[in-house]
Parts: C-alpha cells; sequence; structure tokens
C-alpha cells in the first residue's frame, strides 16, 4: 500500500477514498501513529493509501477532483517526516519579529522571544487577554519551498485545533495568515505592502489607493459572487483570504510552481486560485485584475463543493460575466467552427474529466463548452443547486444531471454540439 495523501479529518479522507473506490480501485484509510520528531505536537495524521500499482490512478483521480487552477497531488514518502528535513533552511523567518494587534482595542504589539512562545498575550492597554501563537516558537512550524516560507497548514490546524477553543478560532487563524504573508513580504522586499480589508489581506506593490481599491473591488465581488451563487457559497470564518499580487511574472511564476511543479503548463495563466494548506489567490502583474478575480474568488467560493471541473469552470466564467453584467459568449462562426472541429465523442471524455483544460491546445475551446453548458442549463433546466450540490466527479455528474435535470449530459451537451453519444466514461475505467 502507497500512501498518496494526508488528512487532518476523516471526513476528507472518506470522500476521497469513495472517489477511489467508486473506479475500482482498492483503499483504506488510517492513522500516521509515528511521532512527528523536532515537533512537540502530537499530530496522527489521517492517511489514505491505495494498493501500490494503482497509486498513480488513484492520484489521477483525486487531482481531477481537485478544485480547478490547484496543485497535483504527488505520492508521499511513507516514512520521513517532512517536518524534520526543513528547519535548517536559511530562509526560514526564525527570527521574525511576532507582532499582534489586540482584537479589543487594536493596539499592535510586537513581542519579545518569550512572550512569542506563549499562547495568551495581555494587552496592558485595555486590559484584554487573547489568544496568540507564533508560527516560529512551533518546531517544524515552517516549511522552505526554495524561496518562499510556508506554514504546516496541517500542524497548525492540529496545534489550533487541540490547543485553543472554536470561539478563539477565527482570530488565530487570522494573525497566522498575516505571520505568513509577512513572511512572503519579506522575501519579495519593502515595496510590497499588506493591506486588509473585511474578508481579505491582500499583498501587492502597488500604490495605497490602487491597494486600497482593489480590496473594495475584491468585498464588491464578494458580494456579487453569493448572490449569484445562493446557498452554494462557502461563507469562510477562519481568517481572511489572502490574495499575493506579484509585480513581476519571474516572481510569480516562481511562486506558483512550487504548487505546479510541471513548468509551461499554464502559462497563459491570468491567475490561480491554490487550495493546498491554507487557500489562496495569486495573480500575475496586470492594470485590470478584476476579470480574473471574479473568475479565481468564484472557485473560492465553490472549494468546499468538490465538483466536476468543467462545472466549476463553467460556473467561474459565468460569474465573470454575471459580475459584469455582460454576456461574453460570441456566437460567431469562428467559435462555432472550432467548436465542430474540436469535438467529437473521444475529446469530449476528457472534457468530462477535466484535463482538456489543462492543455493549451485544447483549454480555450474548453471554458468557452463549459460556458456555454452551464447557460444552456441555468436557463433551459430547474433546479441548478440541486444539480451542483449532487455533481460528482467521477461520473462529471451526470447521474446528479438524471436525477436533478431529467437529462443525461450527453442529451444536454447533444443538443448544442449535435447528435452523437456523449456519456461520460467513468473516471480511470
Ligand atoms: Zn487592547
Ligand atoms: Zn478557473
Amino acid at each position: 500500500m502507497k500512501t498518496i495523501r494526508r488528512y487532518t479529518n476523516a471526513a476528507d479522507a472518506g470522500y476521497d477514498l469513495s472517489l477511489i473506490e467508486a473506479a475500482g480501485l482498492t483503499g483504506i484509510v488510517t492513522e500516521d501513529l509515528t511521532p512527528r520528531v523536532g515537533s512537540n505536537v502530537a499530530s496522527p495524521a489521517i492517511l489514505l493509501k491505495v494498493q501500490d500499482p494503482d497509486a498513480q490512478r488513484a492520484i489521477d483521480i483525486l487531482n481531477a477532483d481537485a478544485n480547478p487552477d490547484s496543485q497535483p497531488a504527488a505520492i508521499l514518502p511513507d516514512a520521513p517526516d517532512p517536518i524534520q528535513n526543513s528547519t535548517s533552511s536559511p530562509t526560514l523567518p526564525q527570527s521574525q519579529t511576532f507582532v499582534v494587534k489586540c482584537p479589543e482595542c487594536a493596539t499592535k504589539w510586537k513581542l519579545d522571544p518569550q512572550e512569542s512562545r506563549q499562547r495568551t498575550f495581555l494587552c496592558t492597554e485595555c486590559n484584554t487577554a487573547f489568544p496568540i501563537l507564533n508560527i516560529s516558537a512551533l518546531a517544524g512550524g515552517w516549511i522552505g519551498n526554495g524561496t518562499y516560507p510556508q506554514p504546516d497548514w496541517d500542524l497548525l490546524r492540529n496545534y489550533v485545533n487541540q490547543y485553543f477553543s472554536p470561539s478563539e478560532h477565527p482570530l488565530l487563524w487570522l494573525q497566522l495568515a498575516l505571520q505568513w504573508t509577512r513572511a512572503i513580504r519579506d522575501v519579495l522586499g519593502p515595496a510590497y505592502i499588506i493591506y486588509e480589508s473585511k474578508n481579505f489581506i491582500l499583498l501587492t506593490a502597488k500604490p495605497s489607493d490602487t491597494a486600497r481599491s482593489l480590496l473594495n473591488d475584491c468585498e464588491e465581488i464578494l458580494i456579487h459572487i453569493r448572490t449569484f451563487l445562493g446557498s452554494l457559497a462557502w461563507h469562510w470564518a477562519n481568517g481572511k483570504h489572502l490574495i499575493l499580487m506579484f509585480d513581476d511574472l519571474e516572481l510569480y511564476y516562481g511562486y506558483v510552481a512550487w504548487f505546479y511543479p510541471e513548468e509551461g503548463q499554464f502559462a497563459s495563466s491570468g491567475g490561480m486560485f491554490l487550495n493546498r494548506g491554507y487557500c489562496h489567490t495569486v495573480l500575475p502583474p496586470t492594470q485590470y485584475p478584476v476579470r480574473a478575480l471574479v473568475h479565481e474568488l468564484t472557485h473560492l467560493s465553490l472549494v468546499r463543493l468538490r465538483i466536476p471541473r468543467w462545472l466549476n469552470e463553467g460556473l467561474a466564467v459565468t460569474t465573470e460575466d454575471a459580475v459584469n453584467g455582460k454576456n461574453s459568449i460570441r456566437w460567431d462562426a469562428e467559435l462555432a467552427a472550432s467548436h465542430k472541429s474540436h469535438w467529437n465523442t473521444e475529446t469530449i471524455q476528457d472534457f468530462w474529466s477535466g484535463k482538456s483544460f489543462l492543455d493549451p491546445a485544447s483549454s480555450h475551446v474548453s471554458y468557452s463548452l463549459a460556458q456555454i453548458l452551464v447557460t444552456n442549463i441555468r436557463e433551459d433546466y430547474g433546479n441548478l443547486e440541486d444539480f451542483i450540490k449532487n455533481a460528482k466527479i467521477p461520473d462529471a455528474g451526470d447521474s446528479s444531471a438524471q436525477a436533478h435535470l431529467g437529462a443525461t449530459l450527453s442529451e444536454i451537451a447533444s443538443s448544442f454540439l449535435g447528435p452523437g453519444d456523449r456519456t461520460p466514461r467513468l473516471l480511470s475505467t
């Protein structure tokens, strides 16, 4: 058996196991009881293991299930604790000053090393005690990724759950997100400034009025998206959503490379929603980031649903239009011709599995088809919400379409593409 993923809760592991089993593979969910050397937290990670010859197929299934624009999974080593190998990296902000803001009176405190190791801090301005957690004080708290420090989010999640009460979690997650943002800022240099709004943290080198108006845009976009998605939208409570806006294309790709080891694949990316560890959005240098923000923040709002990629991308492109108040589907002869020439009963399978979105040769026509199908479903069928909520990766949402739309995906696709059997094949069969 090979470990293919680690989890902090059994429900997530169980969900992924069900995806793998739906494709006919054998896996187990088990606990890793090996103590984490160098860590003062007992963290029994939950492991998903699959029979060795099927490990790569299982990873492909989970990758197809992962949110679009997210990182591919990799086979994790069974034995060594990744934390052990990371603490000596010179880029880790072990000595970073720990700054906390009092939640009551907003006074900022620079904590000395002794105070930094506590779990509570007393603000003497207003006499309020509040919880604190310094990532650098936790052995193995930081994992280097070459250039940018990344917290070990699994370790931190376990620690927070173990030592703090749920009512303290929102404040702690914000503290952790800000420490992480400062650590990234320290790498990028003093031109980069951290801004905060109700739901977002923004790290950017743009002038401050541009940055603030961008944060206002984000808050407004979020309201639009939540109105559009209704009960489908995720309302996060722990921490704020981090948006990293890179000033330089090389820096952007350097950052993203850690999440996407295979280079070049995403060369035309207008932004990415990364859902590993602590969800965040990264943007390349651009004058007009709003469109990309609408797209990525839609993925963020759908992240809990784990829906098929075509549906996720179709919704993201559709929200772009809904927020901008226009319909960008161009029914010109050129686009119609490229759909007709690209899609046949074979290539449509890569659309259902999500693969065609990653291939530069077919990504444009894939996003376009996703938008057309989502638009047609919205206009011609009821029950869109129930369909989306129940759409599962292994069959691309086909059984949910039959149950909630009263039509198969093949019928829905064929009403645009013309007659033919376009039934999604079960993933990896
Ligand atoms: Zn205070
Ligand atoms: Zn997308």
